[in-house]
């Protein structure tokens, strides 16, 4: 039987209590993980696998990093999705009677990370908390590296979803008990697990109220949440937990309602491309990608936020846009800010890896040269008038305490690490001065002993030299060995030399590493103090942090205005959206060797509230009714926007439905997602609301299709409840027909011309349907073989021919679905059938037989 090694034990006993967790345990240099740990990093990580020992005769797996480059581990770690946390010695190993003492400092999780490495600058990244009882959901999320710490309560688990998309956490919170629930299967992130008492009420109340220190939770205006309080507790209790800090930087709990703010599904956020493409994911391509000109990290998270929630309150919507109004105006009010913003760090940050004592001094450094710049902010702004620039520039308040204090303290271009020294101002600490002195002097003694000793000795090539095992030495090569004086004493014999000492030589050594020793130690407690008061100072900073974030979007705003030619768009609570000269956002941005054609439109949910749009593929319908939807969630921002002029009335939801076949990716059919969304659609829209449908039924056969896509307009113009203002692209030249019937339908097509049996898209959207498809064109623009082309052509003249009844049949629609089933081929026969008929000559027993049959043919 083998013994387990005590420090064995300690492994064991720490490893318990992290179950889920790779642990990293500190070893001299590195970290090492043992056993499982080991196998799954070693995994990962791609790094070898050996083994240290054995544990019940079986050998122990251990697998390694240098501890200087554990971030980039922890980061692929992290980004596989593990949990790691860090267990460091916590005394000095010189110092330790037995085993040293360890502990776990930290825990890293995918929805905790504060290192810059393993975040990106203009994105946030959020830890989440979910809980249900009966009648609510509680939702709460923070982003950990800039104390972002928001809350609600939803009513059912669509809202949740909606939430979930918008925010993308990287991780969320769930009560045990809810493992089995229905809602938390469904949750595509890394799910924790935590006990409920965590989630209740009065512990999250508790939690909540020591954080910030206060006796109840009224002024952050929650005291209304019950299940909201619970999740945010739980939320701060794990943080606690894995980055054993005082979370002083996270000071502020903000409740919010989704009603405050335009509610943009999961597929509208994916259809409109706000943040990312759909093909590809990236950013370029997207609207962020057009309207992202801000310099600093924290604007450029903003500026996200902004995009995915878009306001409705007219009110509100007009105060950002006047701040962006009076900076179209003034250019060189934009350049100026401009430059001087691109002096500020990322402070958010900054301040929570001060807070969780991450910070270095180069930290501190850049937090001075950040807040340094507002006072210069201040000024420039002093002379514009608008409401919101005024309270950008009240808010930037004065931070030049916490300037000067790093200012006088910290030298202006420290070291990485905090033990080595040399991080603090001379004239800073007298006593420190004086230990820097007696270093330097014993240098130059050292210096000066070289010098003399070579005199003594003839030795020229004697050298006084140092290293980490015997301290100071003298190094006199083979050759010289023999002028070597009597008082040298021999410590180590190498190749080519021999090293010696003197006692005088180990006095002075006394003397420089103590002083050096002493030295660093004083630094660093220097620069704790100094962070600790910074610190207490963290709420004035996170202020001005914000306020700058703020500006950065209002001046990004400006400046993607004047570039690509923006105007600022009138908005009201009517229900009318007109736009003149209205442009793609983004595909004005991407087209080559062709001009982008500006469209009008004109909604109005009481007299024309659903334009159906025809034209043939490649016309632009898709992206004509996506530049409405981007139009109106620009101006909803606050944003102006590609148009000469337009009024917006504003809208509380933007649907979009897109019948495309591209779904594969979520494993359910295509047309099954299409009409899962469409009934979402059908379900959850508003008076107030905007539906973007593009190719509603395409996912099926033409007839369903044709079926379907009808009764959706019809229920959207028929229902009292919905009404919403509607912009529906369709090939289904069938559906112009609706118009006839309908009376708030309308139909547009996007001008084709032929020319020489060829189509030229003229991208003009003119008032009336087109009462056909030219697939074919489009199939010969797109290269297919002139034989297919000839073919094909020969082939739909003689469809067309022997379809006369169709016409008959699609006139003769009234506007009731069922009746659609007269475009089926087999209805044709029967019409045939019917047309052979003589009337004339039919008794009436023919006539009933001949009913019968015909009967028969349908069925
Ligand atoms: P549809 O949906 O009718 O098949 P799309 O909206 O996908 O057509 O447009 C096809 C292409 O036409 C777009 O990718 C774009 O390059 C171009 N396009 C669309 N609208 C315009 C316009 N208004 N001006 C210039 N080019 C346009
Ligand atoms: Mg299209």
């Amino acid at each position: 039987m083998d013994q387990i090694t005590p420090m064995m034990r300690q492994y064991l006993q720490i490893k318990q209590q992290m179950k889920d967790t790779i642990l990293f345990f500190r070893l001299g240099d590195f970290y090492e993980m043992f056993f499982d740990d080991a196998k799954i990093a070693s995994k990962i990580l791609g790094i070898t696998l050996t083994s240290r020992g054995t544990v019940k005769g079986d050998k122990v797996p251990l697998a390694g990093v240098p501890y200087h480059s554990a971030d980039g581990y922890i980061s692929r770690l992290i980004k596989a999705g593990k949990k790691v946390a860090i267990c460091e010695q916590v005394e000095d190993p010189k110092l330790a009677k037995g085993i040293v003492k360890r502990e776990i400092i930290r825990t890293i999780t995918p929805g905790t990370v504060l290192n810059p490495s393993l975040l990106e600058d203009k994105v946030h990244n959020y830890l989440a908390a979910i809980n249900k009882n009966n009648n609510k959901i509680g939702f709460s999320f923070i982003d950990p590296s800039t104390g972002e710490f928001k809350v609600t309560e939803l009513s059912n688990p669509t809202e949740l979803f909606i939430e979930l998309t918008r925010i993308n956490p990287q991780e969320c919170l769930i009560p045990l008990s809810l493992q089995e629930d229905e809602l938390v299967t469904q949750l595509a992130t890394t799910i924790t697990f935590q006990d409920d008492w965590i989630f209740s009420h009065s512990t999250g109340f508790n939690t909540l109220c020591e954080l910030f220190g206060t006796s109840s939770l009224d002024g952050f205006g929650c005291e209304n949440l019950l299940i909201g309080i619970g999740v945010s507790g739980a939320i701060i209790h794990y943080l606690k937990e894995t980055q054993r800090s005082g979370l002083t930087y996270v000071n502020k709990l903000i409740p919010y309602t989704t009603s405050d703010f335009m509610i943009l599904d999961a597929a509208t956020l994916r259809n409109l491309e706000l943040t990312r493409t759909i093909r590809s994911g990236e950013k370029t391509g997207s609207l962020i990608w057009v309207l992202d000109k801000t310099i600093t990290a924290m604007g450029g998270r903003l500026l996200r936020e902004w995009i995915q929630q878009p306001l409705i309150s007219v009110e509100k919507i007009r105060y950002r846009q006047q701040g962006i109004g009076e900076f179209v105006a003034s250019p060189t009010f934009r350049d100026e800010l401009f430059s001087l913003l691109k002096n500020i760090h990322d402070i958010e940050r900054l301040i929570s890896r001060l807070d969780t004592n991450l910070a270095n001094a180069r930290d501190l450094v850049a937090l001075k040269e950040s807040l340094k710049i507002t006072p210069k902010i201040k000024d420039i702004l002093k002379p514009l008038n608008s409401r919101i620039i005024k309270e950008i520039e009240e808010n930037l308040e004065d931070l030049s305490d916490v300037t000067e204090l790093i200012e006088r303290v910290i030298v202006d271009s420290p070291p990485l690490s905090l033990r080595d020294g040399g991080l603090i101002k001379e004239g800073y600490f007298q006593e420190l001065d004086e230990l820097r002195n007696i270093s330097k002097d014993a240098k130059n003694w050292l210096v000066r002993l070289q010098q003399e000793e070579i005199k003594r000795t003839k030795i020229n090539s004697l050298k006084v030299g140092y290293n980490k095992v015997f301290g100071y030495y003298i190094e006199v090569t083979k050759p010289n060995l023999h002028l070597v004086p009597q008082d040298y004493i021999r410590k180590q014999t190498l190749t080519n030399a021999e090293r010696f000492i003197t006692p005088q030589l180990k006095d002075w050594e006394v003397k420089i590493l103590n002083a050096q020793d002493k030295i660093v130690e004083i630094e660093y407690e220097i620069f704790l103090k100094v962070r600790t008061q910074i610190i207490t100072e963290v709420k004035r900073i996170q202020k001005v942090a914000k306020t700058i974030a703020l500006l950065d979007v209002i001046l990004s705003l400006s400046q993607a205005a004047v570039e690509n030619d923006y105007i600022q768009p009138e908005v009201n609570n009517e229900n009318i959206i007109s736009i003149k000269d209205g442009r793609h956002p983004v595909v004005e941005k991407v087209l080559v060797g062709e001009r982008f054609v500006p469209n009008d439109t004109f909604i109005d949910a009481n007299t024309e509230q659903i334009l159906i749009i025809t034209g043939p593929n490649m016309a632009g319908k898709s992206t004509y009714i996506r530049q409405v939807a981007l139009i109106v969630l620009m101006a909803q921002m606050g944003s102006f926007i590609p148009a000469s002029s337009a009024t917006i009335g504003i809208v509380d939801r933007i649907f979009t439905r897109v019948g495309a076949s591209d779904e594969l990716v979520k494993g359910q059919s295509t047309f099954m997602v299409e009409m899962i969304e469409t009934a979402n659609i059908l379900n959850n829209a508003t008076h107030k609301s905007l539906l973007i449908l593009d190719e509603v039924g395409r996912g099926t056969s033409t007839f369903d299709g044709v079926s379907i896509a009808w009764a959706v307009a019809e229920y959207l113009h028929n229902n009292p409840h919905l009404q919403a203002r509607t912009l529906f692209a369709t090939h289904y030249h069938e559906l112009t027909e609706l118009e006839f019937s309908l009376e708030r339908i309308k139909n547009y097509n996007i001008a084709v011309k032929e020319w020489n049996d060829k189509i030229i898209f003229l991208r003009k959207i003119i008032k009336g349907g087109t009462d056909r498809s030219y697939g074919i064109h489009v199939a010969q623009l797109a290269g297919l073989p002139p034989e297919v082309i000839k073919r094909a052509t020969a082939i739909l003249s003689s469809l067309e021919m022997s379809n006369i009844g169709e016409e008959t049949a699609v006139s003769s629609i009234k506007p009731q679905p069922v009746q659609l089933t007269l475009f089926e081929p087999q209805s044709h026969r029967v019409v045939e059938e019917l047309k052979e008929i003589d009337l004339d000559r039919l008794t009436p027993l023919e006539a009933m037989n001949k009913l019968n049959e015909l009967k028969r043919m349908i069925e």
